[in-house]
């Protein structure tokens, strides 16, 4: 089959978990339309709780979803269980490992459910990839975290998939350890493997991908190029509350993006990476305003998930 445009493409994905116990009711995707281009990093971010693993594990299998369809490498994932499943390795957000085995068994164990031919095994290879190769016959219990989280990579690389799903890879790792598998993924993507991340860290997304989708309470509220999305994070806001009271906007800081607050407070919005705080300063004390007292705030991940849903709206 020739390579897809899309490694993923959702369509009105919708998962709603049922009611158990005492828990109510939880609609964790809320009917989502995604495509992930062929060949890219591709972030997910969004905070806990966004519906990230639901998405993941809707692919993986393991969550069945409610509504919508996906596909997987152009295959869709109910006509096409088995084939669509193939093309994915997933690395779940727990490490999750069978103690008693040694890397190279699990690599084997992992390659023999996949039905991968001993001919075509590529253990060796992976477990210098990822750099285990002298841990090999150590047992996996006396594996530091780090080198678990390594060996689920490698276990989900086995058989060869186009396509790598990480579920929060870095979560609870160490700064070290997270450089040496961000340098590892991207030679995977040199090599021609799509990978997608999930991630509440905008700096690994920053960081990794070439594109992120934001998902906030089951929603995707942007899917852009990385770039672009920075461009709305550089913004910052300054806010003078000006000595004496002002009745409307001098006349020559109306070239700035600028609003008198019924507070009183001027509010002046301003990026980053273009206009120093400094001159804006200067800017106001030329308009004759005495400054009482000031602060600056930038977006966090929250503020920006507000503002995409309000401009959005
Ligand atoms: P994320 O990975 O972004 O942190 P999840 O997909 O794990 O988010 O969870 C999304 C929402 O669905 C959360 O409110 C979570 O509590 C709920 N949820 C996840 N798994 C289950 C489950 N098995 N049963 C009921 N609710 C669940
Ligand atoms: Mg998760």
């Amino acid at each position: 089959m020739s390579a897809p445009d899309y490694a993923i493409e959702a369509k009105a994905l919708e998962k709603v978990y049922a009611a158990s116990g005492k828990m109510p009711e939880k609609r964790a995707l809320n009917g989502i339309d995604l495509k992930i281009p062929r060949g890219e990093i591709f972030g997910i971010l969004g905070p806990n709780g966004a519906g990230k693993s639901t998405f993941i594990n809707i692919l993986a299998g393991m969550v069945t979803k409610t509504n919508g369809t996906a596909s997987i490498w152009g295959m869709d994932i109910d006509a096409h269980p088995r084939a669509s499943r193939a093309a994915i390795g997933v690395v779940n957000q727990e490490v999750t490992m069978d103690p008693f085995f040694t890397p190279e068994e699990a690599l084997e164990l992992q390659a023999g459910f996949y039905g991968v031919p001993k001919s075509e095994r590529r253990t060796t290879e992976i477990l210098e990839a990822v750099g285990l190769e002298d841990k090999r016959d150590a047992y996996v219990r006396q594996l530091s975290g780090g080198m678990k989280r390594r060996l689920m990579i490698a276990k989900a690389l086995v058989h060869n998939p186009p396509v790598l799903i990480l579920d929060e890879p870095t979560a609870g790792v160490d700064v070290e350890l997270r450089r040496s598998l961000w340098s590892y993924v991207r030679r995977l993507h040199e090599s021609g493997t799509t990978i997608i991340l999930t991630t509440h860290y905008l700096e690994e997304a920053e960081e990794l991908c070439d594109q992120i989708a934001i998902v906030n309470h089951g929603d995707i509220i942007a899917s852009e190029p990385t770039a672009q999305l920075l461009k709305r994070l550089d913004q910052r806001i300054l806010r003078v509350t000006p000595r004496e009271e002002l009745t409307s906007v001098p006349e020559n800081l109306k070239t700035l993006d600028i609003k008198l607050l019924s507070s009183g407070d001027l509010e002046i919005a301003y990026r980053n990476s273009e206009t120093g705080i400094g001159r804006l300063l200067e800017q106001v004390r030329e308009a004759g305003i005495g400054v009482a007292d000031l602060a600056t705030s930038q977006p966090n991940l929250e503020d920006v998930f507000v503002a995409m849903t309000t401009e959005t709206a």
